[in-house]
């Protein structure tokens, strides 16, 4: 055999191979030619006249298709309804002479499609999964409005103080007795957050509040926000706080050279049970004097190479609007600072925060130097209808909105959760930036701690099945950010490097460029 197919035509390899395969005996060879049944036929030359006439594609397509499925499922090749190989030859031509880019029938029907069936085969579980293991604040709007209207009434918050920072602050839960008062938590439960928040500041926002699932233990807004008994327990050995050994001068953490954080505030709207500050953000508020500020600007003034300033905290929009404009106005006269970044998770506890002034602030300097707004959000359930809407005006006025999440068991820690919350934020202005593994540093949440392993299969996972621009760095903080992504540099193989698609695990050989090419400095403009 081995005979070529004559090439008085011009289609390609995959079309031959798309009709010679109809032609050929499928599977096992049945002795007789199955007879097809009178619809079957009457259904085929419909499918061939349709695409005979047509001057679309899909006709066509759809003709192949299911000539190729009744091949495969019955063993019945094209002739046995009066179709020759001819026939299929000049629709296939036909095909390629409509499509803009020239494919071909056999590239489509054989290649195209088969891959992207084999693609969709990878999200089936999660798109049946997404909603019930990981709904966003948007898919549970309706039971978060009727948490929230519970808890108005209970502690007697006016819908005025509700839709206000000022209010959401005043009325904040932060007590036992507060908290039993709004959540039905068993007995043991609150005798448990009435030992731990002795020792333990517990503080969220009414709103906050109202994300929390009633009747689930272990939901993940009520994990983030109140204190449980691990955290006292895991107290072990007293690990220092970064700022003891990374703050050259006043309110200034630094690792890099050129990137620097002022943590302009001990304050948050709500404290995280999960805080990485949890030493900084201490056991009261402070308000810094300007002395504090003023000493860590000169700092930065003094040192040219800084170029990119992140105020942080606790959270910086917990400042006032001139405190954050003065600061961003003193940043922007310092010719070498280039950027800035601000770190909060107002959007998401207390969205009443970001009001116009804010954002005219945020604007102004935006259009002298780039302004990124750095947020922390663990779980699609802190997207509501409220926070998207925060998202969607302070994007307008910043350059850029960027995500870190840390990755904690029970909340966030399955490729569901993961990749809901990266699609999730994607569509509601927010890019996903990074993820942190949760740190070794505090014992107080060791309990919340996920191996680094799991984690990179979780960021892993998303290669080629989400967004690439959903997709954040994996990152631990060890004196510094270190990424933990899994390499897909597989191994070299001479003059090819053998790599790993992450989302299927193939090998693919991919060409590297020539050593000697690249080292010869006689190319381009330059050559002779
Ligand atoms: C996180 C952090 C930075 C910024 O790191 P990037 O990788 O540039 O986002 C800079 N300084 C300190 C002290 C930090 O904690
Ligand atoms: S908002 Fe940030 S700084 Fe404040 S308690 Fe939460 S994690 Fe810590």
């Amino acid at each position: 055999m081995n005979q070529k197919t004559p090439q008085n035509d011009d289609t390609d390899a995959f079309t031959h191979e798309l009709i010679e395969g109809l032609f050929s005996p499928f599977g096992q060879k049945t002795p007789e030619i199955p007879k097809p049944s009178e619809t079957l036929s009457s259904e085929i030359n419909a499918l061939f006249n349709a695409a005979e006439k047509t001057e679309l594609t899909t006709p066509i397509i759809d003709f192949f298709v299911r000539l190729k499925t009744i091949h495969e499922d019955l063993n019945i090749a094209p002739d046995v309804f009066g179709i020759s190989k001819d026939a299929l030859l000049s629709l296939a031509m036909k095909h390629q002479h409509i499509d803009e880019h020239g494919v071909t029938v056999g590239g489509r029907v054989n290649r195209a499609l088969a891959i992207v069936e084999q693609a969709n085969e990878r999200i089936v579980d999660y798109l049946n999964r997404k909603t019930l293991e990981a709904p966003s604040g948007i898919e549970l709007w309706d039971t978060i409005r009727e948490n929230a209207r519970r808890i108005r009434s209970v502690l007697d918050i006016s819908g005025e103080a509700w839709n206000s920072y000022s209010g959401q602050l005043q009325h904040c839960i932060d007590s036992v007795e507060k908290l039993s008062k709004i959540i039905d938590l068993p007995v043991h439960i609150i005798e448990e957050v009435g030992r731990v928040t002795q020792n333990y500041r517990m503080r969220m926002t009414p709103y906050y509040a109202s994300l929390i699932q009633p009747g689930r233990t272990n939901d993940p807004i009520l994990l983030q926000s109140v204190p449980t008994g691990e955290m006292v327990d895991n107290i072990g050995i007293e690990i220092p706080p970064v700022a003891a050994d990374h703050s050259p001068a006043r309110l200034i953490d630094q690792f890099y050279p050129r990137v620097l954080t002022i943590k302009a505030t001990n304050m948050c709207a709500m404290y995280c049970t999960h805080c990485l500050r949890i030493a900084h953000i201490g056991k009261k508020d402070r308000i810094y004097s300007d002395n504090a500020y003023e000493e860590a600007l000169n700092y930065i003034r003094q040192n040219t190479r800084i170029r990119d300033v992140l105020i942080t905290g606790g959270d910086a929009f917990v400042l006032p609007n001139e405190k954050i404009k003065k600061i961003l106005k003193a940043l922007d006269d310092i010719d070498h600072v280039t950027m800035k970044r601000i770190g909060t998770r107002i959007p998401v506890t207390t969205p009443w925060r970001i009001d116009t002034e804010l954002l005219e602030i945020l604007e102004e300097s935006n259009d002298k130097k780039p302004v990124r707004v750095v947020t922390q959000i663990n779980t699609a359930q802190e997207i509501t209808p409220i926070s998207q809407n925060a998202f969607k005006r302070i994007s307008k006025s910043v350059s850029a909105v960027l995500n870190q999440a840390v990755l904690l068991k029970g909340i966030n820690d399955t490729t569901i959760k993961m990749w809901k919350l990266c699609e999730t934020i994607q569509e509601n202005y927010v890019r996903p930036y990074y993820i942190f593994n949760c740190s070794y540093r505090n014992p107080q949440f060791a309990h919340f701690r996920v191996p680094v392993e799991k984690g990179r299969d979780i960021v892993e996972s998303m290669y080629g099945n989400i967004s690439g621009d959903a997709i954040p760095r994996y990152i631990a903080t060890a004196g510094g950010k270190i990424p933990l992504h899994r390499s897909n540099v597989v191994r070299h193989e001479g003059a090819d490097v053998i790599l790993k698609k992450p989302w299927s695990h193939e090998e693919v050989k991919y060409p590297d460029a020539a050593p000697d090419a690249y080292a010869n400095p006689n190319f381009s403009f330059a050559k002779k």
